[in-house]
């Protein structure tokens, strides 16, 4: 297929300003990217807080998403794991330097050099985008380009979190019932735990959808839930959850903070993290939870709920992921 020329891309021209709607020139793989023609790029509550200037310093000219699903159509001349014609998916973490004090232990996620797609480097609200080929993942043949999307960071960063909540959890609070914990409670049931889904208060919409994935229970994050849980993950960015989590876990339970941005968290008494209660961030993804996630996803399998929006509605899809009223996920699609 003939590569264009120009392609159709939203781009953040200024800080706290709408995307904008432009044609740029579509950009060139080096020696160890692919040029991807994307399909389908996910609509992440992160590109809302970099859109809003909550997270500083993107690319000038930022083209944002990390959730993009395409084909390739070019690789560079060092690529070996890849060919033309390969369906892959590009996550958040583009780029990790391998020489780090981070990378040598293991947590590329921490990496001191780390590149951010949609962040630091471009991401898929457009038509192309180069990434480099070791962190591209292949997707799994039974998921469609738009339900694919959010797998590859709502997905890998609840899974990050449901992992690092502990293999032992029987009962596993979520605050925050959106795009990440729609794809991480029906791993969590699969897996044989109890799922207690916290929304905004008077969310029943939200609480009903969570109910149908399976969780036992569903109700206001500031109800407690009929029982302790052993471990609660946090993806609204809400500091005030964090008490509210720690009130509800039971002794030596850990809670996870998944977000990449939180709103301050107020002060509270130390018995409700007393008893070896553990609270930690989540940051980033390895290249292993995205191998992990994709592999077990068709098991389970998990389904995606997805809206999907054409590329130039990029800002109303970010209005409405404010709002915060939002089933699942959100996709935009490239025609
Ligand atoms: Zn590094
Ligand atoms: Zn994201």
């Amino acid at each position: 297929m003939e590569i264009p020329e120009r392609m159709r891309a939203m781009v953040l021209e200024a800080p706290a300003k709408p995307l904008s709607a432009v044609k740029v020139p579509v950009p060139r793989p080096g020696p160890e990217q692919v040029l991807i023609r994307v399909h389908a790029c996910g609509v992440c509550r992160t590109d809302l807080h970099i859109a809003d200037s909550e997270l500083l310093n993107p690319k000038p000219l930022l083209i944002p998403g990390h959730e993009i699903v395409g084909t390739i159509v070019e690789t560079g001349s060092c690529v070996d794991r890849l060919s033309i014609g390969d369906r892959v998916g590009v996550p958040w973490l583009g780029y990790t330097c391998s020489q780090c004090r981070y990378c040598r232990r293991n947590q590329e996620n921490l990496c001191d050099n780390a590149l951010f797609t949609g962040y630091t480097i471009d991401g898929g609200y457009a038509e192309y985008t180069v990434a480099n080929h070791r962190y591209c993942f292949r997707i799994p043949d039974m998921y469609n380009d738009a339900q694919a999307a959010p797998l590859l960071c709502a997905g890998l960063i609840g899974y990050r979190s449901y992992r690092i909540a502990g293999q032992d959890v029987e009962r596993l609070g979520i605050y925050g019932f959106g795009a990440a914990a729609h794809i991480i409670a029906q791993v969590a049931v699969y897996q044989g735990k109890r799922v207690y889904a916290f929304t905004r208060p008077g969310d029943v919409d939200t609480q009903e959808f969570a109910r149908r994935l399976g969780a036992v229970w569903a109700g206001n994050s500031t109800e407690m839930p009929p029982e302790e849980l052993d471990a609660a993950i946090i993806f609204a960015p809400v500091g005030a959850l964090l008490p509210a989590a720690l009130r509800a876990t039971a002794k030596g339970g850990t809670v996870v903070c998944g977000g990449i941005h939180m709103s301050d968290i107020p002060s509270f008494p130390y018995r409700i993290l007393w008893e070896e209660r553990v609270v930690r961030s989540v940051a980033n993804l390895t290249r292993r939870d995205g191998e992990e996630l994709l592999a077990i996803a068709p098991k389970v399998p998990v389904k995606t709920e997805v809206e999907v929006f054409p590329l130039e509605q990029a800002n109303e899809s970010l209005g409405l992921l404010r709002q915060g009223r939002v089933q699942g996920a959100l996709v935009l699609q490239m025609s």
